[in-house]
């Protein structure tokens, strides 16, 4: 390329209304050997320009009808021409007319009567500075390319990669809910009685394999997420029991360690349309969090409210608008530099006030991607010692009329297991003690629609049923304290309870174990690992009465 800009080639345009002009300047630019075209006036150079394009144009001002001004607008103006260098002739020396000249996109002057060595260099400095350019902006447009082709490869090795932690995931899952599910037989002695070195060792595999799966499951959702293979399943939903079953979820870790939780919720709040077993997920993740990261005696807070659009408050009640769901807490805080690496897959803030901690570093890169999924956004702020508080934000639209009232906040204390509004949705009571269980029991049910109560043992389970009166029990039957037989029982001599259906969930189908549960009171009975689809048709089932789920 350089050889060929070092040499004196190429093809000159020349316009210029003089034909004396036009005959020096052709010979001058011929002799050195550049090919020269000649037009007369603006109209015939443009027909020359739609014919050849040249390597630059010499042009006169002051020429009749069209002058070189409009001219060289003309040029610029076609994206065909527009890069095609011109350099002015003219006899006027004014700085005006030069700044006009420049502004319209020229690259020089040459001021007339020329100077044969004059003309000659400017025309080659040009010449050599357009194709240096030409040259450049040709390598330019080959790096975007290949950097757009190797960005498309690596999102598509991304997307592989993900696919196959998605599919890897799934297989694993199968065969480690398997041991779970025996574990859980053998520690229940379904198989015969064990001792107590063994069922230590049995607890030892169920946390162990507890914690794999949940690992798995996020692993798997994450996977999921970035290979694009989620689907939200997006319904209206309301907040107030979304808020209630993730709180009931964590109600009993925080009492292990007297942690307060509190909810507060403004009036009012619209109905959502999310994936309410995803945004119940993500709740579920911030609020374990909240009670991991925060030492006994502390305090959470899960505060619900509307937010106007930050750009548009003055539109409020025609655009969209957000709802805030913020976890508070008075636990260990996250330094400003860490508060960077969050949310990003597999980190842990490494500190010796966290290292005590159990964890996968998944929950937030998958909180993250979820509420994004949905059009929200996660914020944080914290500071080391003081706590933390995470928000969710979450895109509604609202009823005009929802704004009008100011909202208010309404603490309400989670001691209180009733939902926090007035509710027609099925009330399901769940006495089970196993905490995988309950998390994969309750967080579908959510899903569905129904509320939860939850009670780890018969005791509490036959408290709750005749305080809350719920509208159907799960009761698992091996359960500390007072087992799910008995505790069967004893609701079924309560005349208030008498006809509230009961499903049993038991360990691992033995024979004779349907007989014992039916006999209990139960009206009907489902085996572990239980199928939720197919728990959920048994509940649909035995609520068709009351019925008023869609
Ligand atoms: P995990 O909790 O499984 O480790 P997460 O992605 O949920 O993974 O959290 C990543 C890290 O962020 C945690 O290990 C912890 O260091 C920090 N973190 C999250 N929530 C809190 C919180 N409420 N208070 C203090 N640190 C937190």
């Amino acid at each position: 390329m350089i050889t060929d800009v070092m040499k004196l080639t190429g093809l000159i345009l020349i316009v210029d209304d003089i034909p004396t002009n036009l005959d020096v300047l052709s010979e001058t630019l011929s002799s050195v050997g550049y090919d020269v075209a000649i037009a007369t006036s603006g109209d015939r150079a443009l027909k020359q320009l739609a014919r050849k394009l040249p390597d630059l144009i010499l042009l006169d001002i002051k020429m009749p009808d069209m002058d070189g001004f409009e001219l060289c607008q003309k040029i610029k103006e076609n994206p065909r021409t527009c890069n095609v260098p011109i350099i002015f002739m003219t006899a006027l020396a004014d700085i005006e007319s030069k700044v006009k000249g420049f502004e319209l996109g020229a690259f020089d002057y040459i001021i007339k009567p020329f100077q044969e060595q004059e003309v000659l260099a400017r025309i080659k400095t040009h010449l050599q500075l357009s194709r240096l350019t030409q040259n450049l902006e040709q390598q330019v447009a080959l790096k975007v390319v290949s950097l757009q082709e190797a960005k498309k490869a690596a999102e598509e090795a991304n997307i592989a990669k993900s696919q196959f932690l998605a599919n890897m995931s799934h297989e694993l899952r199968t065969p480690l809910n398997a041991i779970l599910g025996m574990t859980e037989g053998l520690q229940e002695e379904v198989f015969g009685s064990v001792n107590a070195q063994q069922l230590k060792a049995l607890q030892t595999i169920e946390r162990s394999g507890s914690h794999l799966l949940s690992l798995i499951n996020d692993i798997l959702d994450l996977s999921k997420i970035e290979s694009g293979q989620i689907e939200l399943d997006c319904a209206p939903t309301a907040v107030a029991p979304l808020c209630q079953s993730s709180l009931v979820l964590i109600k009993q870790q925080a009492l292990k360690k007297q942690i307060q939780v509190e909810t507060k919720m403004s009036r009012h709040l619209p109905e959502l349309f999310v994936d309410g077993r995803r945004i119940y997920q993500v709740l579920i993740n911030l609020l374990d969090n909240a009670v991991k990261f925060t030492p006994e005696g502390g305090s959470i807070t899960l505060e619900v409210s509307l937010q106007a659009h930050p750009t548009t408050p003055e539109s409020i009640d025609s655009s969209p608008n957000y709802l805030r769901f913020a976890v508070k807490d008075t636990g260990i805080g996250i330094a400003p530099d860490d508060i960077k690496k969050l949310f990003r897959p597999f980190v842990q803030v490494d500190s010796a006030l966290n290292r005590q901690y159990n964890g996968t570093g998944l929950g937030l890169a998958l909180v993250k991607r979820i509420v994004e999924l949905h059009g929200g956004q996660v914020g944080i702020t914290s500071e080391v010692g003081v706590g933390s508080c995470f928000t969710i934000d979450l895109p509604c639209t609202l009823p005009a009329q929802s704004l009008a009232s100011e909202p208010e906040p309404q603490p309400k204390p989670i001691a209180a297991p009733r939902p926090l509004e007035p509710e027609s949705r099925p009330l399901i009571l769940l006495a089970e003690d196993n905490e995988v269980n309950i998390r994969t029991i309750s967080s579908y049910l959510s899903a569905k629609g129904y509320r939860l109560l939850l009670s780890n043992n018969g005791q509490d389970a036959i408290k709750l049923a005749q305080s809350e009166a719920p509208d159907l029990i799960l009761m698992d039957i091996q359960m500390p304290h007072m087992d799910g037989l008995e505790a069967m029982q004893r609701i079924r001599h309560d005349p208030n309870l008498i006809d509230v259906p009961i499903i049993a969930l038991t360990a691992l189908a033995m024979n004779g174990d349907r007989e014992r549960c039916l006999a209990a009171g139960a009206n009907d009975y489902l085996s572990k690992p239980v199928k939720l689809k197919q728990l959920a048709n048994v509940i649909q089932q035995l609520l068709i009465p009351q019925e008023n789920i869609e």
